[in-house]
């Protein structure tokens, strides 16, 4: 579908400039946003999504068949992934960025939040968690036995979304605030940078790391990246 005398600079921006003083023009860029499904497609709701499969991007034969190869590797989704957590953790997980689609393909904005989560306790040497204070249960760790479980000075987080819940679904933004327009057209640009960025990391990935297979072990064989 890409064709092979495409160069790097036909790559496919996602990201696009909008007039933030302008309600048409944020109106326009809102509605007209591609989006995709939050779950399935039966469940009928969708958000803000960015087309990310390979076919879509813009790229030469030789980088598409690279990537398609990379993509296949978890460790290449740990590197993208921290990306992806970058923006969630600047929406305080209000907003999150997950993959969706039959095998990946589609980044969906998601909405979530996060709470103080019930563990009180953990242990410092194999990191099992616990819901009770070593106040009341000591500090022998019921996992590896070793008496270093310490309590949380401050328990950590728990981060849940929304996964069925659709966002500006058939909204036609009318009764929205200027503000409100503004708020959300830069959500949604940010959103649209993340793919940007992540298409870049990817590439970058691409150009300074080669596939090798290697023997993990007994017969598995896995490609790892090097
Ligand atoms: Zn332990």
């Amino acid at each position: 579908m890409v064709s092979s005398k495409k160069g790097p600079s036909s790559r496919h921006l996602f990201s696009k400039r909008v007039d933030k003083r302008s309600r048409a023009e944020m109106t326009a860029y809102l509605s007209g946003h591609f989006r995709y499904d939050t779950m399935r497609s039966w469940n009928r709701s969708t958000s803000y999504a960015c087309n990310m499969k390979l076919y879509n991007l813009g790229l030469d034969r030789e980088m598409t068949d690279k990537l398609w190869d990379l993509i296949q590797v978890s460790e290449f989704y740990y590197q993208l992934n921290d990306l992806i957590e970058g923006f969630n953790r600047r929406h305080n997980y209000l907003w999150q960025a997950g993959w969706n689609g039959r095998s990946g393909g589609y980044l969906v904005l998601y909405e979530g939040g996060s709470e103080p989560s019930e563990y009180r306790s953990y242990c410092t040497y194999c990191g099992q968690k616990n819901y009770t204070s070593i106040a009341k249960t000591g500090t022998r760790c019921g996992v590896c036995n070793k008496g270093t479980r310490v309590d949380f000075i401050k328990p950590p987080i728990k981060i849940f979304s929304y996964p069925g819940r659709s966002v500006d679904m058939d909204e036609d933004f009318e009764d929205w605030s200027i503000y409100e327009l503004q708020q959300r057209t830069e959500l949604v640009q940010e959103f649209d940078r993340l793919a940007d960025d992540i298409v870049v990391e990817a590439l970058y990935i691409a150009q300074n790391h080669s596939l090798e297979e290697r023997t993990v072990y007994i017969p598995t064989t896995e490609l790892v990246l090097v």
